[in-house]
């Protein structure tokens, strides 16, 4: 049996609806998936129910993007309660600098003569968790880009005339917040954002695994972050980060990682929940 567990849904900068992308979870022969949208457990409802009438096993998680010593990296919260009422508050947060983000970005390319309409994109968007690949879609729709790849290439890409830094929790923050919401903290892709140096920090700061599998790591990447999760005594988790349509082909089906590790992480997201609950010792 196999996992995903890095997925993406149009709650966040997916093209798929929950019930989509879990029939392609299905057709791939996955029998659990994690939904990971940025900052946001929004689709997770709905993917839970699509999951169960499928028999696929569903976690419930979100990717965050933080920051540490300057450097961006994105933390993974899995088998988060997503009720948590404080996880709900800070996302919230989160989703309004999305969206403020989004009429900035607009705002720069209305500098560069582009016409382009914050609304446009957020009807593209339709959802609270707005993201640079739905400004690209815009452009696309209006005629101003030919491509996705084209708009981030021109526009959207770190440092490019239309970039906007985003807000970015820090990754000590990210680790306390889902660790109070009852979930594990992986560190997403880590391959993509040279943070090894971070990580026997984030180690003593709570974190709990590594997302050795990616899309976008190469074998090498792989086995390099496995013998790093094996000396720090981390889970070892892997995902495909499909975002549906947004990149020509859907991703899901390109990373099958062994059953053995849900469980794992399982076991470890029972471990905190039963931490949390347990009183504060004090005199
Ligand atoms: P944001 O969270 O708004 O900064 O947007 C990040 C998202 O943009 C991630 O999901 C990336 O996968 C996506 N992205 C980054 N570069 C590209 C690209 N060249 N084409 C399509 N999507 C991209
Ligand atoms: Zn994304
Ligand atoms: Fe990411
Ligand atoms: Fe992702």
């Amino acid at each position: 049996m196999f996992a995903d567990l890095h997925l993406h849904t149009n709650f966040s900068d997916g093209t798929y609806t929950p019930e989509e992308l879990t029939a392609h979870a299905k057709r791939h022969g996955l029998g659990a998936v994690a939904l990971t949208d940025h900052d946001t457990v929004d689709g997770c409802a709905r993917m839970a129910i699509a999951c169960e009438k499928e028999g696929i096993e569903f976690i419930s998680g979100s990717e965050l993007t933080a920051e540490l010593n300057g450097n961006e990296l994105h933390l993974i919260g899995y088998a988060i309660d997503t009720q948590n009422p404080k996880l709900l508050v800070e996302m919230a947060k989160f989703q309004s600098v999305r969206q403020n983000r989004i009429r900035e970005m607009v705002s720069r390319l209305n500098k560069l003569n582009i016409p382009l309409e914050a609304d446009a994109v957020f009807a593209i968007a339709n959802c609270q968790s707005p993201g640079r690949p739905h400004v690209g879609r815009a452009l696309v729709q209006g005629g101003f880009c030919a491509t996705l790849d084209e708009a981030f290439e021109r526009f959207l890409k770190k440092h490019r005339p239309a970039w906007v830094p985003k807000f970015k929790i820090s990754a000590m923050g990210a680790i306390a917040l889902i660790h109070q919401a009852g979930g594990a903290a992986v560190m997403a892709h880590p391959g993509l954002n040279r943070t090894d140096d971070a990580i026997p920090q984030l180690v003593a700061e709570g974190l709990d695994g590594l997302e050795c599998y990616h899309t976008k790591h190469s074998p090498a990447t792989s086995e390099h972050y496995l013998a790093l999760a094996h000396r720090h005594q981390l889970l070892v988790t892997g995902g495909s980060d499909c975002h549906g349509m947004n990149k020509g082909k859907p991703l899901i089906g390109t990373i099958k990682l062994p059953y053995e590790h849900v469980r794992e992480l399982k076991s470890r997201a029972n471990a905190i929940r039963q931490t949390q609950m347990q009183p504060a010792q004090g005199h």
